[in-house]
């Protein structure tokens, strides 16, 4: 499912997220999507469905609480969360989503 909406991305920063398994993109994308930016937040899907959606927001937060004492800084924190990084690797390989095996975030 994916919704279209600017003011919660702008707030955060971002041009596409998922939450709880549902893709919000900003409304730019909607007419002329940005399949990259898509594929990279369907990875995010998986990954909320794999980890029942409650894992993946605790595991998220840790990893990111992890990363922020280790690196000192807010975005390599974000960048080195383990399903950021599964989904930053693969998110230009369009047929990533069929060929991903199940957990594969547990790799990074
Ligand atoms: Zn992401």
């Amino acid at each position: 499912m994916i919704i279209y909406s600017d003011w919660y991305l702008k707030l955060i920063g971002m041009e596409g997220t998922t939450l709880f398994g549902i893709i919000i993109i900003l409304k730019k994308y909607k007419n002329n999507p940005n399949v990259y930016l898509l594929n990279h937040e369907k990875i995010h899907v998986s990954q909320w469905l794999e980890t029942l959606f409650v894992g993946f927001l605790v595991l998220y937060i840790l990893n990111f609480l992890w990363n922020l004492l280790r690196y000192k800084n807010f975005y390599e924190a974000y960048k080195f969360i383990i399903f950021e990084r599964e989904a930053y690797k693969e998110m230009y390989n369009l047929n990533y989503i069929e060929k991903r095996f199940w957990c594969n975030w547990i790799k990074y």
